[in-house]
């Protein structure tokens, strides 16, 4: 048997892999090449089965230390892949709860069949378990409340308790409302209002997290035909933006574009007044999915933003590489602004960025007049914050927006969340 490397074993033909009773610590694919498994019943030498390419064998060696239960020849030269014990446990610690928790069980189970048939353990056999069953306890909680989330997301998706809440963005220049971003809320049927901290990362988990943003999209340009009538109807024209959030995993989504661009037809909307908003780490994370459908967000003429722009990797090489238009400056910068001279200056600093690369620039997270006048003194166009409007349902960001279109805004505003 010739050592390849670590992952890989190569086995002329006639050599065995392994004697039945040997101890086992890895399992086997085989890549090329054939192997004879075999087993003695009554010291007869009886041949189970003869596997070619694509196998695994010795699995059970993952399972705990049983003793091989067959002996393995190659009949022709192979080539084969180790699995470790240790791979597969590292595997499974980064894996889903809910599928580690079934493995559990199901490895639980066929060992105790295992034992009932062997009638015990056998001499030199351990109980290492490739799952420890110390975390069982853990894994089946969180898998268990994962699971009841997801069912109950999906039924409020049918149900319609999904709302939008919009938030404004205003100009400073003239304290005009420029857009909305809209932002998600989950009204449980008791009335409470669940914020999508709680609900969007286990949506993420599940293909639901698609279906959700299907409606993001449709509710979203429904919201900015509405504000952009009563825009118009007050003469101030129909130049609103509207600002969806997107999440990593609906890059993996094939009718993403498909469901916006339908989306903004529907409503008879300029493709230039919807922005997407990602976050660095959601670019970064998943590269070639992001830019194809960003690409073609921009090929139809849509605004791109980076959301909490200096958090997470604070990578600017993409800026150059990316048809970013806009900039949102992360909150914490704002509110530290006064208590860190550092925080001061990456603000001035990529203020003046945004503004080098011709790229908007909109500073989140504004609480008190004095951020605002700072900001503005800065050179910056745009602002959101509970100073300007906290997000608010539909009917109030219309109400908000009548009063406030030309007005500039003097005092915090106050809305519901
Ligand atoms: P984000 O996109 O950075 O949204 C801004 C968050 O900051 C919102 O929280 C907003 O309510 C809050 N905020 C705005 N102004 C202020 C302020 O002056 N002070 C403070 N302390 N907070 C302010 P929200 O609505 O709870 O959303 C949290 C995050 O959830 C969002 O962060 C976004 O990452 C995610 N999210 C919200 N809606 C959606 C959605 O429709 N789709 C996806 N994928 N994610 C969403
Ligand atoms: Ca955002
Ligand atoms: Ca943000």
């Amino acid at each position: 048997m010739k050592d390849l490397d670590k992952f890989h074993r190569e086995l002329k033909a006639g050599e065995t892999l392994f004697h039945e009773g040997e101890p086992g610590t890895c399992a086997y694919v085989l890549e090329e090449g054939e192997i004879e498994v075999a087993t003695t019943r009554e010291n007869e030498r009886v041949v189970l089965a003869v596997v070619g390419p694509g196998a695994l064998i010795g699995e059970m060696a993952l399972i705990n230390n049983r003793p091989r239960m067959a002996t393995l020849t190659a009949t022709q030269e192979a080539r084969l892949i180790i699995i470790t014990r240790e791979y597969l446990a590292d595997r499974l610690e980064t894996a889903d709860p809910m599928l580690r928790h079934i493995l559990r069980v199901v490895l639980t189970r066929f060992r105790e069949m295992i034992n009932q048939v062997h009638g015990g353990r056998r001499a030199g056999e351990s109980e290492v378990m490739l799952l420890d069953t110390a975390d069982g306890e853990e894994d089946q909680t969180e898998a268990f409340g994962r699971l009841r989330v997801e069912q109950e997301l999906e039924l409020a998706l049918g149900r319609g308790e999904f709302e939008l809440f919009f938030q404004p963005i205003m100009r400073l220049s003239d304290g005009g409302v420029s857009g909305f971003e809209a932002l998600i809320r989950w009204r449980k049927p008791d009335g409470t209002l669940v914020p999508p901290g709680l609900f969007i990362p286990v949506a993420e988990q599940s293909p639901l997290m698609m279906r959700i943003g299907h409606w993001i999209f449709d509710s979203g340009c429904a919201a900015l035909r509405h504000l952009q009538d009563v825009s118009a109807e007050t003469g101030n024209g129909r130049s609103l933006t509207m600002s969806v959030n997107l999440s990593a995993k609906q890059f993996g989504d094939p009718e993403l574009f498909d469901r916006l661009n339908q989306a903004l037809e529907r409503e008879n909307l300029d493709p230039g007044h919807l922005r997407v908003e990602i976050t660095e780490s959601m670019l970064l994370d998943s590269w070639d999915l992001a830019i194809t459908f960003l690409n073609r967000c921009k090929d139809l003429g849509c605004k791109l933003a980076i959301d909490d722009f200096g958090t997470g990797y604070s990578s600017l090489s993409y800026l150059h590489k990316f048809p970013v238009d806009t900039m949102k400056l992360d909150q914490s910068f704002i509110r530290e602004m006064f208590s860190s001279d550092a925080s001061l200056k990456i603000v001035r600093a990529l203020a003046s960025l945004a503004h080098d690369l011709d790229m908007e620039c909109i500073a989140e997270g504004i609480e008190e007049q004095m951020q605002g006048t700072a900001l503005e003194d800065m050179g910056l166009e745009f602002v959101q914050g509970f100073f300007y409007g906290r997000p608010m349902p539909l009917k109030e960001a219309a109400e908000f927006l009548r009063e406030n279109l030309t007005r500039a805004p003097a005092e915090a505003v106050s809305a519901n969340t």
